[in-house]
């Protein structure tokens, strides 16, 4: 047997007993009389005692063992006169009697400790070594308790877990695929899917009514911090609903991920707020709703008063940002080269100071009025205190960089507090998206995402201004998930996709197998996918999935560890009847 207990279980009830412990020496100190080392497993710390006037040859023994050995240790429970309230067993020690070395180690190639000295790439190398710290430790053990509690509520409402392939045909969520090449029929490709989209719906078709999975996905994009070239959706659909029907029970699904998990119980239903809003009033279709500071658009109150920075725009907007009316030159002036910086784009950045003895300052003083500026603090809800930030320029754009701003000074403000949740749904999505340099439209979800029946006859005239039946769940700021009810009727599919400019043709080749189950029979459905990684890491308070991940990618696509993507043999290009082209690095 290699032990009685984990190293996280010990306490002073076991005084007296005597136990054994396996796992990784996490530290050792050499007191000269004694030696204590910190023995530890996935279960916690406890600590070991060798004595030198006891058994001078144990302690000898104990001495020579190096960090991350794996070692096994017998011995006697004791009370500790220095108890260590940080940690589980910090009122006990063991009085080791036997020791065994069970598997040395070399120099690990960094401090495996909570706080490490190892950069990313180099804990990325050795990410089985980084997986022995707890902080990167617990992340993973509470993936697997998200994991479990989405199963368990799923599994209640009745839905049904069933796989999908991963060797498929590509999905229409817009991204490049991952191509797997096929021995079989050389010269064809399966794609790995980017979603399971077609098949739930085709679920649907069958009748199972209820379905979800916690499925991987494979998006070939550019990477950023919080995307991963595979991920993780709690992906789901159902049939005879209504968005209402779908957002209530996904509602269900998160207030109750958050009261398991967390402990916060959200007795409210969840804010909807329409995209128009969300745009108009934040800036962004995934709000961070942990503090106001909303935006208010001044545009008819700033212009014609022959300041050529406000007259030559389509949209001035402002935010109040509270108790800052102190800001300094400096902060001010920071504040500026953040919003021109080309990510965010704006040319600059006029404020106004409401002081505590309610006088108004503006960088625009020479050609606003006290009364003017005071009517500007009156709209956007300012007091003696505070300060207003306005931008200008043309309406999207604008509204992005306010959105930036926002989030910065609340960022400055403290008022992003990982602690706190505010969760919400946006809805009434636009169906389409424009794209200037195609000259075409995109769906802004899917080509399977029903128009409201109401918005369907601007189809051909307007389909701009169609609105979806599609919606997001944003928490602080981040999208969760999405989803929307899918077309069931084939003369709408087909008219959807006339509208994105497929040919009857390419709709076919494309999605034929979709339209032709569609042709027996389909139920009303709807659905949504969580992105399981990034709900994870809000719930762990870090903005990154990537320490939510057992082996994540880097943000190349590589895995540093097994050290891929990679060539692989001329015989395996052979059988694939595959060339690499020569000038592969142009
Ligand atoms: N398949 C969609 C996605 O991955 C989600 C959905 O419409 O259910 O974004």
């Amino acid at each position: 047997m290699y032990r009685t207990h984990t190293c996280g279980e010990l306490n002073l009830t076991f005084k007296g007993s005597n136990v054994t412990l396996s796992g990784w020496i996490h530290k050792s100190r050499d007191l000269g009389g004694m030696t204590f080392i910190d023995l530890r497993d996935r279960y916690g710390i406890t600590q070991l005692v060798f004595n030198m006037e006891t058994d001078s040859k144990l302690c000898e023994k104990a001495r020579k063992l190096g960090r991350e050995f794996v070692i096994q240790a017998s011995g006697k429970v004791e009370e500790r006169s220095n108890k260590n309230p940080k940690i589980q067993t910090g009122d006990i020690e063991i009085i080791v009697s036997e020791l065994k070395v069970i598997s040395k180690s070399e120099l690990p190639p960094f401090t495996i400790d909570d706080d490490t000295d190892g950069g990313e790439e180099l804990r990325m190398k050795y990410r089985y070594l980084d997986l022995r710290r707890a902080p990167v430790k617990n992340n993973i053990l509470l993936r697997h308790r998200v994991a479990r509690e989405v199963r368990k509520y799923m599994d209640a409402q009745g839905f049904v877990e069933i796989e999908t392939p991963v060797l498929m045909k590509s999905t229409p969520e817009g991204a490049r695929d991952f191509v797997v090449p096929s021995r079989l029929q050389p010269g064809t490709f399966y794609a790995l899917p980017q979603s399971p989209q077609t098949f739930k719906q085709l679920l649907m078709v069958s009748g199972f009514d209820k379905y979800f999975q916690l499925v991987k996905c494979f998006r070939d994009e550019d990477l950023r911090a919080d995307r991963q070239p595979e991920f993780t959706q709690i992906d789901c659909e159902m049939s005879f609903v209504e968005q209402n029907d779908v957002l209530l029970t996904f509602e269900g699904l998160a207030k109750n991920i958050f009261s398991v998990i967390k402990g916060i119980e959200f007795k409210e239903p969840f804010l909807r707020l329409s995209y128009q809003d969300a745009m108009n009033s934040y800036g962004s279709d995934k709000p961070d709703l942990r503090f106001g500071m909303i935006i208010n658009e001044l545009t008819s109150l700033v212009k014609g008063k022959n300041f050529v920075v406000f007259d030559s725009s389509d949209y001035i907007g402002a935010i109040c940002a509270d108790g800052c009316s102190e800001y300094s030159r400096k902060q001010l002036d920071e504040l500026t080269e953040f919003v021109k910086r080309p990510q965010i784009g704006a040319k600059g950045l006029v404020y106004v100071k409401y002081g505590t003895d309610g006088t108004l300052k503006s960088s625009a003083d020479k050609f606003y009025s006290q009364e003017q500026l005071a009517q500007w603090a009156n709209v956007t809800g300012a007091k003696p205190g505070d300060l207003l930030l306005l931008l200008a320029g043309d309406r999207k754009n604008t509204l992005t960089a306010l959105s930036e701003l926002r989030l910065e000074m609340a960022r400055r403000l403290g008022l992003r507090d990982p602690g706190k949740f505010a969760p919400l749904w946006v809805v009434d999505f636009p169906l389409l998206d424009w794209d200037e340099e195609a000259k075409r439209y995109y769906a802004m979800h899917h080509p399977f995402t029903s128009p409201k029946l109401e918005d369907l006859q601007m189809m051909e005239t307007e389909p701009g201004k169609v609105r979806a039946n599609a919606y997001d769940l944003v928490v602080n700021g981040v999208e969760i998930g999405g989803g929307s009810i899918r077309i069931h009727d084939s003369a709408v599919q087909k008219l959807m996709f006339k509208v994105l400019g497929f040919t009857e043709e390419e709709a076919e080749f494309q999605f034929g197998f979709l339209l032709n189950a569609f042709k027996y029979g389909a139920p009303p459905h709807g659905g949504i996918a969580l992105g399981f990684d990034r709900l994870v890491a809000l719930l762990g308070g870090q903005d990154s999935i990537r320490d939510f991940i057992a082996f994540p990618k880097n943000n190349s696509g590589r895995d540093v560890m097994i050290d891929t993507p990679a060539p692989i043999s001329d015989q395996q290009l052979d059988e694939l009847m595959l060339n690499i082209r020569k000038d592969k690095n142009k």
